[in-house]
């Protein structure tokens, strides 16, 4: 099977590596990439949102099956473009991507097929917004409608930024506060059948200790000791195949992977957000897990025979995934700075690699940094505590000027 795969971050480096080493995978392409995937697929220029350049490409290296990795193609409709010209692809229409792509939407599909969510009002106006949050009172959270990679929610008990970001959107979703650890839930579906990952836990904010701004991810865990038994089948139940029937039901089938946002609340597991393609970081560590090959899953998606496949093999052991990223991340990163020592920080028993986020090889061959995340620096191990110490001891081997990290991912859950 020739493989492209669509995107050029840490997850689509993840996907790469994973697909590199399953046999059944005869070529592999990546659009655009990075200096890192540039090591296991052949990259190619193209703009990643423009549906045509996509299947033009597909059609050129006969790839079957395309994998689309970030959500911004999903939306622009990059899946549809494919699926009209008959390429097998993995990923939802956009359509079906709006379950990522407008939170409003979320919110109709969920109330449609009985999904436990926070309860929420849409405001488009200052004081629809202002009713809304003293309704839930606080701490408030106010999410912008559309697209935000992750960074248009603020969370806050400071009323007047509430406000603030509510004013700065066009159209936002204020919803109640929910308290209680986060789980991150991916599902593979082909519309009907729904196949369940491990679940992981992401670390969102920039700092140590959960402070400092929101991030698109700082690190990641798999699996999660302290979850509930069971929480992978409840979720399954009451949320996963209840939406995608839903949306199968509206003639906007969902096939690609789902992944759910979870809140372990004190009154229950609630959906914080969906998203409609595989979470970054959180793709590293489960990748890093599954034993089974990966192509196969995700041409069964492609093609609708999800219901055929042997139940999914995972590793018993942990993987930990940390990054690093640009001075001035999430803000303001800067770019164009010189990454040493990456040979030296992977494992050559394959125990920690390093996964390429916004990297870019100059003319001499040189890597620099080219995003606000930079590096997912991913180990395995028998426990979190071993996988942990592997991945920080890589860290500690790379150097990037001004390059930050935090130093406690999955520390809570590895004592
Ligand atoms: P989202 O983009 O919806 O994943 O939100 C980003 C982050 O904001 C989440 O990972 C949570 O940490 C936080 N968040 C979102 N919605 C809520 C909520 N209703 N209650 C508490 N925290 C939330």
């Amino acid at each position: 099977m020739k493989v492209l795969v669509i995107g050029g971050g840490a997850r689509e480096h993840a996907l790469c590596r994973s697909l590199s080493q399953d046999p059944a995978v005869t070529e592999l392409h990546c659009a655009p990439g990075n200096a890192g995937i540039a090591q296991v697929a052949t990259v190619h220029p193209v703009d990643q949102l423009d549906g045509a350049q996509v299947v033009a490409l597909a059609g050129r290296l006969g790839a079957g099956l395309v994998v689309v990795g970030p959500e911004a193609p999903l939306v622009a409709g990059v899946a549809d473009a494919l699926r009209a010209a008959g390429v097998p692809v993995f990923g939802p229409s956009a359509e079906a991507a709006r379950l990522e792509g407008s939170k409003a939407f979320a919110k109709d599909v969920m109330a449609a097929a009985g999904v436990p969510t926070a309860r929420s009002y849409v405001c488009t106006t200052a004081a629809e917004a202002a009713e809304a949050l003293d309704a839930f009172g606080a701490p408030y959270v106010v999410k912008d409608d559309g697209l935000a990679a992750g960074k248009g929610v603020v969370v806050t008990s400071d009323r007047e930024e509430a406000l603030a970001h509510a004013a700065a959107c066009e159209r936002v979703v204020i919803e109640e506060y929910l308290d209680g650890p986060e789980v991150s839930l991916f599902a593979i579906t082909d519309g009907s059948t729904v196949l369940p990952l491990q679940p992981a836990q992401d670390f969102k904010r920039a700092l140590d200790g959960d402070q400092g701004p929101n991030t698109g991810g700082m690190g990641a865990y798999s699996p999660l000791p302290w979850a509930p038994e069971g929480l992978v089948e409840e979720v399954l139940e009451t949320v996963l195949q209840p939406t995608v029937d839903e949306l199968r039901r509206r003639g906007t089938p969902f096939s690609g992977l789902l992944y759910a946002g979870l809140a372990l609340t004190s009154r229950g597991t609630r959906v914080i957000e969906f998203n409609a393609r595989f979470g970054d970081p959180e793709t590293q560590v489960v990748l890093a897990r599954l034993r089974t090959p990966l192509a196969g899953v995700l041409h069964a998606s492609a093609t609708g025979t999800l219901d055929q496949l042997e139940p999914l093999r995972w590793d018993e052991g942990a993987a930990v995934t940390v990054v690093i990223a640009a001075e001035g991340y999430p803000a303001a990163p800067r770019t164009g700075d010189p990454i040493e020592g990456l040979a030296g920080a992977e494992a050559a028993d394959g125990t920690a690699y390093v996964l390429h986020a916004g990297t870019r090889a100059d003319a001499d061959g040189r890597v620099l940094s080219a995003g606000g995340r930079v590096l997912s620096v991913t180990a395995t191990g028998a426990d979190l505590a071993e996988a942990r110490e592997r991945a920080y001891r890589s860290v500690e081997l790379i150097s990037l000027d001004g390059g930050q990290h935090r130093g406690d991912i999955a520390l809570k859950a590895a004592q």
